[in-house]
């Protein structure tokens, strides 16, 4: 008799058990702390400081591609999949940026069972898309280096925010408003000084063609050993053409691009014997703590360092 007692007690126990592991256990998540932050991922370190912009440190923040790599092509770390797998919200730039290449972030997006357009946003919502010269049919991704679209982004990051953490979204707002007035003050600022400087010099060289929006704002022509970085990268015809540019347009300064290999910009300097002006950023920030590491600070020095070697 006692014994089956002790049984049926430890069964009731066990089924308990079940129950709780069952019900309890898939009912908690729904029910989330009203302290919790929202938990956003970006692809990038722009998109990251876009972000902190307009949320400071109202929400829990993880970027995905490390400052100075290159983000076209990836690989993602086991925790970039756990906070992807985590977030309420992801933000790519879109415009096939982390899609052009090995298509790492589509990958991502399913591995950690999110949707497009439910978690998962292009930042670049609302810019006008530009196409590759060499491929009509293909977008160029780097519509942020014109500060018009960056502020786009910033309207959509905060619209994004705003919908999903309605108890901040006055604070978000604000902040976004501070920020776009910055950002426009130094738009305006730039278009000014590039008009000073006269039209045959305004010839920007870079490794990549990444300029295209920036050139588009700030009236320059663009000059590029190779377009896109998903494809070869210095081969001797890319390298044969952009010299013959560089000797017709008698250009005086050449830039590189700090999250890509110097090494075809240095043959480029050599065979014309041209020097590099300047490091420039375009598809990172600079690590934390070095000049241009925010996207004002980005944006700032490209346009000083640029008008410096145009003019000069
Ligand atoms: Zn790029």
């Amino acid at each position: 008799m006692k014994r089956i007692v002790i049984t049926a007690l430890c069964l009731a126990g066990f089924l308990v058990g079940v129950w709780y592991f069952v019900y309890g256990r898939s009912a908690a998540p729904a029910a989330k702390p009203a302290h919790a932050q929202l938990r956003v991922v970006t692809t990038n370190s722009i998109l990251e400081d876009l972000v902190r912009n307009v949320a400071q440190d109202r929400v829990d923040l993880h970027s995905i591609v490390q400052r100075g790599v290159d983000p076209h092509e990836y690989e993602p770390r086991p925790t970039d999949i756990a906070a992807a797998t985590e977030a309420d919200v992801l933000f790519h730039n879109g415009l096939n940026l982390e899609t052009g290449g090995n298509g790492w972030f589509k990958k991502l997006v399913a591995t950690a069972g999110k949707q497009f357009n439910e978690e998962v946003f292009a930042a670049s919502d609302g810019v006008k898309p530009m196409t590759l010269t060499t491929n009509a049919q293909q977008v160029d991704p780097h519509a942020w280096l014109d500060l018009a679209n960056g502020m786009q982004y910033v309207r959509t990051i905060t619209a994004v925010l705003s919908q999903k953490d309605p108890a901040n979204a006055s604070f978000y707002r604000e902040n976004a408003t501070q920020y776009l007035a910055k950002l426009a003050a130094l738009h305006r600022r730039a278009q000014a000084q590039f008009q000073a400087i006269p039209a045959k010099q305004r010839v920007l060289v870079t490794s990549e063609g990444a300029f295209k929006y920036f050139a588009a704002a700030y009236q320059l022509t663009l000059a590029y050993i190779w377009e896109i970085n998903t494809e070869a990268q210095g081969t001797p015809e890319q390298m044969q053409r952009v010299i013959a540019t560089i000797r017709r347009a008698n250009v005086q300064h050449l830039f590189v691009e700090a999250s890509v290999s110097p090494k075809s910009m240095n043959k480029v300097a050599q065979e014309t014997g041209l020097s590099i002006h300047a490091t420039v950023f375009t598809d990172s920030l600079a690590k934390r703590g070095s000049p241009g590491d925010t996207y004002y600070e980005m944006m700032a020095w490209n346009l000083e360092h640029i008008q410096a070697g145009l003019a000069g």
